[in-house]
């Protein structure tokens, strides 16, 4: 074996015990981060107080330096129908018999963003550390370390993250919780804007004491149920909605389960970087021996060849 070949191995045996004694910060459990969940930061989306003037979706999009929203012909703007790898919140509107029947109907709103999950599904699923879940609340994106392999689409149970479909290079986006200010302490771009109150910015346990006192204090008012407190193992976006049009009839999914995704998988999962790893060293391994092999069967042949040529 030549001194190229022995040193290749010893880098494979080193890449394959990186594999097994993988410490890398941000591959790190995922559940570890949220021992304190309470004083993260969050958001309190309180749909009976939205009024639905899309203030929050236009500081988002200037934020975010996202594209403006179309228009038509008469200036009309068309606020998003849906979330995309351009537009990280969207108010969605409903319009129901009027309690008052002299006023008719009543239109009710739910605002739709990323939950910022305690224990983020998103986060386990990425095999290089790509989303990130701060100590602070905020699940944030290093687009720098994603492969693009899109693995955090299909583990997110709210279908959050979405992909550039239209870019030459592709990332994925959506809402970070405004991280670079919430990181520093400071409140979200739409909480700030939100005219009425329906965005309130503040740690877990101050937004849960807050809904909480706002279902008790008028409970006809409110949907006596608090989305984001238990599912999924608990977010930090959390929601209350209006008793005549409660989280279900908003399109919340209601089977997800109070039990974290990451911590059914996570034993698995944690493994994957590191074997990935070993998987591409090897691979890589097999076509340098193979590469090297191939030229020297083709010389011996030839070499035949020519012999049996000039026996002739
Ligand atoms: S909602 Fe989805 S994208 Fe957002 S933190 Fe949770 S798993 Fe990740
Ligand atoms: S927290 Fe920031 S990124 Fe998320 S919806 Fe609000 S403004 Fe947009
Ligand atoms: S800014 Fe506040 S009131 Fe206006 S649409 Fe957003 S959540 Fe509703």
């Amino acid at each position: 074996m030549d001194c190229t070949r022995r040193r290749f191995i010893k880098i494979l045996g080193i890449c394959g015990a990186a594999a097994l004694i993988d410490d890398d910060p941000l591959l790190a459990d995922p559940l570890s981060p949220s021992l304190h969940p309470n004083s993260e930061f969050g958001l309190l989306n309180d749909g009976t107080r939205c009024i639905g003037c899309h203030s929050c979706e236009n500081a988002c999009r200037e934020y975010n330096n996202l594209p403006a929203f179309e228009t038509r012909p008469d200036g009309e703007i068309l606020y998003p129908t849906e979330l995309n790898d351009r537009v990280f919140t969207r108010i969605e509107s409903k319009t129901i018999p009027s309690v008052d029947s002299s006023t008719g109907e009543t239109v009710t709103y739910r605002r739709h963003q990323c939950n910022h999950c305690l224990h983020p599904s998103c986060v386990s699923a990425c095999p290089v550390g790509a989303l990130v879940k701060s100590p602070e609340g905020p699940v944030y994106y290093r687009a720098e370390r994603c492969i693009g392999c899109r693995y955090c689409m299909n583990a997110c149970p709210f279908t959050i993250p979405k992909y550039e479909w239209n870019s030459n290079k592709p990332f994925i986006r959506k809402c970070t919780m405004c991280s670079e200010k919430v990181l520093q302490g400071e409140p979200t771009s739409c909480a700030s804007v939100c005219p009425t109150g329906a965005i309130t910015f503040g740690t877990r346990n101050e937004l849960l004491e807050e809904a909480r006192q706002r279902i008790a204090q008028d409970p006809d008012r409110y949907h006596n149920h608090i989305y984001g407190e238990f599912e999924v193992g608990g977010t930090n976006v959390l929601y209350l909605s209006s008793s005549a049009v409660p989280c279900a009839d908003f399109g919340f999914p209601m089977n997800v389960g109070n039990e974290s995704y990451p911590s059914l998988t996570w034993a698995a999962l944690s493994r994957v970087p590191g074997i990935a790893l070993y998987v591409v060293v090897w691979v890589t391994f097999v076509y340098f021996i193979t590469q090297h092999r191939i030229p020297e069967e083709l010389k011996n042949r030839e070499s035949e060849k020519t012999d049996s040529d000039l026996k002739e």
